[in-house]
Parts: structure tokens; C-alpha cells; sequence
């Protein structure tokens, strides 16, 4: 039986879009990956992965994703784990602080409105 697909494909040349990580300094630089995971309390091995970091041209951008992505360990855009931890915080504070005030705004307009 004959296969409806071609012996032979065309070959795949096609442009793809660059991903934002490919100018980082982990990338670019030929840098050992587990210099970005250091142990917490190698403070010389965390600020020389932060140092990297800072000069390194997609930072916010892989801090931003760091932090959605919600990793827990290594330096992800400058930021160790504990700083990653207290950002995070941060942000569930905020948003659990936004949702009781619109709860309580919600419930001050149902009290004004009229009984019926
Ligand atoms: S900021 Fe992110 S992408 Fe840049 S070197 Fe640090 S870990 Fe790598």
C-alpha cells in the first residue's frame, strides 16, 4: 500500500519567532546552569548569579515570568528565593486587600439601595 505522504518533505526553513530568553546572559554567556541555583546560604554564589543577572538584557522580563510561573527555587531575574517568596506575598496581599474592598463597596451599594 502506497503512503499518501510524500517519501520526501520540504525542508523545514521556515522563520520562527525569537524567543525573549535568547539574548540572556544564562544562554549567551557559556555559564554553568547551576550557578543561578545556588544553596540560600552560599551568599557569594547568590550575589555572583544576582550580579549576572543584573546585566543581563531580558531581566524584568524573566523575573515577571519567574514569578507567575511561581518558582520557588534558583535566582530568576535578579531575585533569590526568599526576595521571589516576598514579591509573591506581596501580591497576595494586594489582591486579597482589592477583593475585600470590593466586597465591602459591593455591600455598601446593596445597603443603599432601596428595599423592595
Ligand atoms: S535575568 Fe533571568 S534570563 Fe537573565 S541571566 Fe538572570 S536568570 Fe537568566
Amino acid at each position: 500500500m502506497t503512503s499518501i505522504f510524500p517519501a520526501r518533505k520540504a525542508p523545514d526553513n521556515l522563520p520562527r519567532p525569537v524567543h525573549w530568553a535568547s539574548n540572556a546572559v544564562c544562554r549567551t554567556d557559556h555559564i554553568h546552569p547551576d550557578t543561578w541555583f545556588p544553596i540560600p546560604t552560599d551568599l557569594a554564589g547568590v550575589a555572583y548569579a544576582k550580579s549576572l543577572c543584573r546585566r543581563c538584557p531580558v531581566q524584568m522580563r524573566c523575573r515577571t515570568d519567574a514569578l507567575n510561573r511561581g518558582e520557588d527555587f534558583g535566582i530568576w531575574g535578579g531575585l533569590d528565593e526568599s526576595e521571589l517568596q516576598a514579591v509573591r506575598r506581596q501580591r497576595r496581599n494586594a489582591a486579597l486587600k482589592q477583593a475585600a474592598q470590593e466586597k465591602q463597596a459591593a455591600e455598601a451599594q446593596d445597603a443603599l439601595a432601596p428595599a423592595g
